[in-house]
This record gives structure tokens, sequence and C-alpha cells, in this order.
């Protein structure tokens, strides 16, 4: 089914990178969304973001997390700019 595009390279809502687009009710790895559930609209997606921001950007599984990680320049990936 071809919905709406989406940012299919990155996590709509922490910017991580991603080799394929995710399939729906994967989590990801970064800040714990279930895509194609939690990113599903505007609101949610925002509020998912602010909240995983505030947390302070902690990798959902922190094994997957890389030695030089960014939280800033991730998001910056997918044009959103936080000050740390
Ligand atoms: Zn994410």
């Amino acid at each position: 089914m071809k919905g709406e595009k989406m940012n299919s390279e990155y996590c709509n809502v922490c910017g991580l990178k991603l080799d394929e687009i995710p399939s729906s009710f994967d989590i990801c790895p970064c800040c714990g969304v279930m895509w194609g559930y939690e990113d599903q609209n505007k609101r949610s997606l925002m509020k998912f973001r602010e909240e995983w921001i505030e947390k302070g950007c902690k990798w959902f599984d922190e094994e997957e997390r890389p030695n030089k990680w960014d939280a800033k320049v991730q998001l910056a990936q997918i044009g959103i700019y936080i000050y740390v």
C-alpha cells in the first residue's frame, strides 16, 4: 500500500538513519517509537519527540548506540534543531 510519503531513510521522530524503510510496528532502537503507530500523525510524533528529548535523548536499545553519537547532529538531519 502506498500511503503518505515518509521520510523513509530516517526515523521521523529522532532522525536515526535507517538502512531500510522501517516496517510498521517495529521499534526504533534509538528513540523507541513504534513506527507506523506512534508516529502516525504529526501531533503524536511531535509529542513523542519532545518527551524523548526532555528525557535526555536516551537510546531505547543502548547496545545499538554508536560510540560517538550526538542527538543534536542526528536530529538536524530531519530539520530539528535542539539546544543542549
Ligand atoms: Zn527514532
